[in-house]
């Protein structure tokens, strides 16, 4: 079977797949208050699209497929969505990230179809943070789901963007969540761009700032060794049931083994979070393109994956990476 190899020889088998551009929250550090660009409904992949994408990446070699958005859960028929892509046997792994506030009641039909992980957004334990926040009031919706997703058979992972001066006094009682319960923590070095531009913050929460700060707190951090290819440095406290890390989403440090490719809902195909986008397959299969010219149209364009997010932002022909995260597929 031909493989999607990179000229750095690492071999791609992740899929990140943005279901959506939008979303039911507007979470300050994704997006602006209004006015955010949507786009068409006929630009956006149809469901019959990103199932034939998957398909072909899977004969590839892709075998785990994370959907995200925008918020998968908005866009309808997702979880009918979900049951076709289950049929799919060359994927080991059908992860979703989402902000819970639309899935409790999908949790149990999520089990059923065998959903992998589901990678929960959640910034503060606090409602009024929540609010403030994400500008919506929907942090009972969101508690809600995280009870029933620990209670379900699912993998879960909490993702906490750290947000200098709001939730940076929050750290340790999101580690306290770990204590007894088995959920990864994954604290995310906020990335400054919402989809108006660069976002100005006073300070810079790195890896390094966000573990010092951990280490204030707790003495017996044991370090693990982390899966290849992990976006996360990982750890646990000593005698704790979860686990947490640290995604060093702005500083890069996890480039060198990524196995990763992006496909945003309108299909524009990418290499690196911080690339601009290499070209558009929706596109390319609206013009009738066969599964083997898809094919070799992956093969070819992996090979000019950049070594890292760095050098894939000098290369971008807009320079500045402005692109909100909801459109960017998170
Ligand atoms: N709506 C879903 C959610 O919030 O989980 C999925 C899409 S969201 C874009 C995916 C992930 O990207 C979320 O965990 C979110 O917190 C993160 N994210 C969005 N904007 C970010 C930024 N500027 N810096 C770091 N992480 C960001
Ligand atoms: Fe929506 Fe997720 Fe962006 Fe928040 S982070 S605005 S929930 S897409």
């Amino acid at each position: 079977m031909k493989m999607l190899t990179d000229k750095f020889g690492r071999q791609i088998t992740y899929l990140r797949l943005a279901i959506t551009d939008r979303c039911n929250l507007r979470c300050q550090y994704c997006m602006p208050a209004h006015g955010i660009d949507i786009v068409d409904r006929k630009d956006l992949l149809t469901y019959k699209e990103m199932y034939r994408i998957t398909r072909v990446l899977s004969e590839l070699g892709v075998n785990k497929v994370r959907l995200t958005g925008g918020e998968p859960f908005v866009r309808k028929d997702f979880i009918h969505f979900l049951e076709t892509l289950s049929f799919n046997d060359k994927l080991d792994q059908i992860n979703i990230t989402t902000n819970g506030a639309l899935i409790s009641k999908h949790i149990s039909k999520l089990e059923t179809l065998g959903i992998h992980a589901v990678n929960l957004s959640l910034d503060t334990l606090k409602a009024d943070k929540f609010k403030q926040i994400t500008r919506r009031d929907v942090f009972e919706e969101t508690i809600q789901t995280l009870d029933k997703l620990l209670a379900s058979k699912l993998t879960i992972k909490l993702n906490v963007v750290i947000l200098p001066g709001v939730n940076t006094n929050e750290i340790a009682s999101f580690i306290e969540l770990t204590k007894n319960k088995d959920i990864a923590v994954r604290f995310i070095e906020e990335m400054p761009f919402n989809g108006t531009g660069l976002r100005k913050t006073d300070e810079v929460w790195n890896l390094d700032k966000i573990y010092a700060e951990i280490q204030k707190s707790y003495k017996n951090i044991i370090p693990l060794v982390d899966k290849k290819s992990s976006t996360s440095k990982n750890f646990k406290i000593d005698g704790y049931t979860g686990s947490f890390g640290i995604i060093p989403a702005f500083t890069r440090t996890i480039c060198h083994d990524c196995n990763r490719i992006r496909i945003t809902a309108t299909g524009l195909f990418k290499n690196c979070l911080f690339d601009d986008g290499v070209f558009n397959i929706r596109d390319f299969i609206r013009n009738g393109a066969s599964d083997d010219e898809l094919k070799e149209l992956f093969i070819k364009t992996v090979q000019q994956k950049p070594i890292n997010g760095f050098v894939a932002e000098a290369n971008r022909k807009n320079k500045k990476v402005s692109e909100s995260m909801s459109t960017i597929g998170g």
